[in-house]
């Protein structure tokens, strides 16, 4: 007889899925989870959806594969967190924490005492990080963001850890990979440190979401599931991975004011080029922005609101010649 698999105050017998709450540590918030424990014996992943409360298709996506995943296809055990920041998202503040203003991307590793950013942070290290073997974060562009579909893996961590990061980003259907050099701050990257293989997907933006985002999402999770053995059946991928882009400038705003980007997110630039301008409310400009190098538009901010020391774009490094190469190289998988 497979385990009982516990997680915070749920019991999910073998073949069993087991819906309910997850309580905050030291705060009046709990969060929608679901437990799958799988009829056969393996690993045990964690999908996150609404870490960030804007990131829409992250959460229907992680809310349509707890509904989905079936324990008898199933080998180990799977958490999925329907909705991280659910008092962001029922206040429906751009993704920040109700509370306490924080993003909770940038608090780990939490604390028992802080805020409730800080709380959060620290009950997924001690409810879950200890029970799992590997994490997938749902992310999107925030609601004031556009943003191209990309996937980031680890860098910065064991050789085991980066590797197989790789190895389950390589095969998100997505057409850009970045390499996070963090291993804290950020739910994956400080559960990177912790010896377990994450990812984070970023797929949509501007606070809206679809089905067919929603599809994709859910097709990516499911493949990597299939590759790590915990769901039954063959990945089912098609076409080239995804190209990592290096280094990437992640650059914030100087100043509040209007902001008019020059490109799409997706679109190429070269070195020098203005990527955008932030004006005062009578037409002044206040700062140029000009690219630092040759790059690629990963996401950056849409609304016309700009926020001093808030993010502003962020572009990766972009060579024609790496380009051809890679177009030469294309590379299937599975
Ligand atoms: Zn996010």
């Amino acid at each position: 007889m497979k385990k009982e698999f516990k997680i915070g105050p749920l019991t999910a017998a073998e073949g069993e899925k087991v819906s309910g709450y997850l309580p905050i540590v030291n705060a009046e918030v709990e969060v929608p989870i679901t437990l799958i424990n799988g009829r056969n014996e393996g690993k045990t992943i964690l999908i996150c959806g609404g870490l960030h409360n804007a990131e829409y298709v992250g959460i229907q996506s992680a809310i349509e594969l707890a509904d989905e995943l079936d324990p008898e296809n199933v080998s180990g055990n799977i958490i999925v967190i329907r909705l991280l920041n659910r008092t962001g998202f029922e206040h429906r503040t751009m993704s920040l924490v109700y509370e306490d203003g924080k993003n909770i991307n940038r608090v780990f590793p939490g604390s028992a005492t802080g805020t409730l950013a800080d709380q959060i942070a620290y009950t997924l290290e001690k409810d879950i990080y200890p029970f799992i073997d590997f994490f997938i974060d749902l992310h999107c562009g925030d609601g004031y963001e556009g943003l191209v579909p990309y996937v980031y893996c680890l860098g910065n961590a064991s050789d085991y850890v980066v590797e197989t990061s790789r190895k389950m980003a390589d095969i998100v259907q997505v057409d850009y990979l970045v390499v996070s050099m963090l291993d804290t701050e950020g739910a994956y990257n400080y559960a990177g440190s912790l010896g377990i293989p994450s990812i984070l997907i970023e797929r949509g933006c501007k606070a809206v979401w679809d089905q067919a985002l929603v599809e994709e999402d859910k097709k990516d999770v499911k493949n990597i599931l299939r590759y790590l053995g915990i769901l039954g059946g063959e990945v089912q991928r098609t076409g080239s991975i995804p190209k990592e882009v290096n280094p990437v400038i992640y650059e914030n705003a100087p100043v509040t004011g209007c902001w008019y980007p020059s490109f799409q997110p997706g679109d190429t630039f070269k070195e020098g080029d203005v990527i955008g301008v932030i004006k005062d409310y009578f037409g002044n400009v206040l700062f140029t922005c000009y690219a630092k190098q040759n790059g690629i538009v990963l996401y950056e901010v849409i609304s016309l609101c700009i926020i001093k020391d808030g993010p502003m774009i962020t572009y990766g490094a972009w060579d024609q010649e790496i380009d051809r190469h890679a177009e030469r190289s294309k590379d299937v998988i599975m």
